[in-house]
């Protein structure tokens, strides 16, 4: 087996590369609006109410219209993916890894269209859209791999007179609830962490992305995964979230998404309900309030670039955006709030189809009017230097905007906007630095630019972090090189795509024979 690898980004310098861009844009555009049905069992469902599924850059453009779960439906699937469980946990798990590297096979050859639907469905400016589904292979092709080490189980100390075999078995239905802003990376990660290991999974993908979520559960049906295995069952979290999570044959719920969510569905998941037989697991991948600190000795220009590309990439909607800086020294940062000025400027805003654009519209009327708000929050609470507009007479736009001398207890330092909103604030030396890094309820993700040995060191032990990154920005986590989960608020520190996250959908079992 050849050892697990990144996958590639695409070149878009390459001619041929944005040709097969367009020419997949002109394709989705041409399916737009169809109906999907639920996937339960291998059926497809068909039901009155509908998820519609809209083009945040165009309010008027149905991306499709999607059938929508009710209770008595999730109930169904429930009984499906239970009973599906028996057989599909007795599948040979290098059988289970198969279906993952097909799938990986056949999302790469499918590569070009998949982002279009992304740039359709979620606003995904072409490179964010390529990342997504690149990082979407990533899952499957390292998650499959990880599967088979797995298999192997794990060695025990020898004793005489005895064999002890340690190995770890499934758990159970998994409940996967999957956000909007990775909606085909996320998504397809949590759902096949899940299946690999032989669970059988509900997925409830994003109201606002649930076209691409139907075209990945089709790519790992033609991959050869069984039905019932990953059923599809979009519906309102209040109906059917909390369904499920109640449900006493539900035995684990992965969950990305908001902090109020995560905490919601960890305390509804902590209730012993009438038949239920186990302690429900919680995985949680929750928000993040991450900073980027820079030394008063650092390359300025690489701070600046570092800043702006983690604060706007996908306009800011990611748990890993930078959305602080904290800049040590008067010098330092008035040249970084120069700089960031200036290079915010020239990122172009508008609709992800053209190749230019670097930010694309936020999510939904819901996240503009979020952010929006904030943007007015931070009028009182800094001084704006780049931005502050939004209009959301055709499409949800929001101008990448840029607060300059944000206290660090300000609520736009404080608070997850997920947005392209950035606060910079100064400190006075390293350690103060730091501190204001630190002093968030979050610890997702942050970054530290310096080019002095001893502070960077600091930083390694001090900056309470899952994904601590130095002189780089601080997104863009690579599955199998930094796995990534945060800690405090952050969420549960599962860390996707790393050696330990399938471990989280498994129990272990010893058996011990005597001789
Ligand atoms: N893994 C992504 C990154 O490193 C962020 C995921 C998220 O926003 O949920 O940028």
């Amino acid at each position: 087996m050849i050892p697990y690898k990144h996958e590639p980004l695409t070149d878009f310098s390459v001619e041929e590369n944005r040709r097969a861009y367009l020419e997949a844009l002109k394709k989705v555009e041409g399916e737009l609006g169809q109906h999907y049905p639920l996937i339960i069992g291998g059926e497809r469902v068909t039901t009155e109410q509908k998820i519609v599924s809209y083009n945040p850059s165009n309010k008027e453009e149905v991306i499709g219209y999607v059938s929508k779960a009710s209770q008595n439906i999730a109930e169904k699937a429930m009984q499906i993916a239970d009973s599906t469980f028996n057989t599909w946990k007795k599948v040979d798990p290098r059988i289970r890894a198969e279906v993952l590297f097909k799938a990986a096979a056949i999302t790469r050859r499918r590569k070009y269209e998949l982002c279009a639907w992304l740039t359709k469905e979620a606003g995904k400016p072409w490179a964010q859209a390529d990342g997504d589904i690149a990082e979407g292979i990533d899952f499957l092709e390292y998650y499959g791999r990880q599967m088979l080490e797995l298999a192997k189980g794990k060695p025990l100390a020898e004793n005489q007179g005895q064999i002890n075999k340690y190995t770890y078995i499934p758990l159970g239905v998994g409940v996967i609830i999957s956000p909007w802003n990775f909606p085909f990376a996320i998504m397809a990660g949590t759902t096949v962490a899940a299946a690999v290991t032989g669970n059988t999974v509900l997925l409830k993908p994003a109201s606002t992305t649930p076209v691409i979520a139907y075209k990945f559960v089709e790519i790992m049906e033609e991959a050869g995964l069984p039905a019932g295995v990953i059923n599809y069952i979009p519906g309102s979290g209040a109906e059917v979230g909390d369904y499920l999570v109640d449900h006493p044959r539900t035995r684990f719920i992965s969950f990305t998404g908001s902090r109020d969510v995560g905490l919601r569905i960890n305390q509804r998941a902590s209730v012993l309900n009438e038949g239920q037989i186990w302690i429900k697991r919680v995985i949680a991948e929750m928000g993040g309030k991450d900073t980027i600190v820079v030394d008063d000795n650092a390359d300025l220009e690489l701070a600046a670039q570092s800043i702006v590309t983690s604060a706007f990439g996908f306009s800011g909607q990611k748990c890993s955006a930078c959305s602080r800086a904290v800049i040590v020294g008067d010098e330092a940062y008035n040249q970084v709030v120069e700089r960031v000025v200036e290079l915010t400027k020239e990122l172009v805003v508008g609709d992800p189809t053209n190749e230019d654009t670097f930010c694309g519209p936020v999510n939904d009327g819901g996240a503009f009017k979020k952010v929006s708000e904030y943007i007015e929050i931070g009028k009182s609470e800094g001084r704006i230097v780049v931005g502050g507009e939004y209009d959301d007479s055709k499409g949800f736009f929001i101008h990448p905007t840029v607060f300059a001398d944000v206290d660090p207890q300000a609520r736009i330092m404080q608070e997850e906007i997920f947005g392209p909103v950035l606060a910079l604030t100064k400190a006075n030396n390293f350690d103060e630095a730091l501190n204001i890094a630190n002093n968030t309820v979050y610890g997702l993700t942050g970054a530290v630019i310096s080019n002095n040995r001893f502070n960077l060191e600091k930083a390694r032990e001090d900056f309470h972090v899952g994904n601590l990154y130095f002189n780089r920005g601080c997104t863009a986590a690579t599955v199998g090189y930094q796995p990534f989960g945060g800690f405090n608020m952050s969420g549960t520190d599962s860390k996707a795509g790393g050696p330990d996250y399938l471990t989280l959908h498994m129990q272990a079992k010893t058996v011990s024979e005597s001789l």
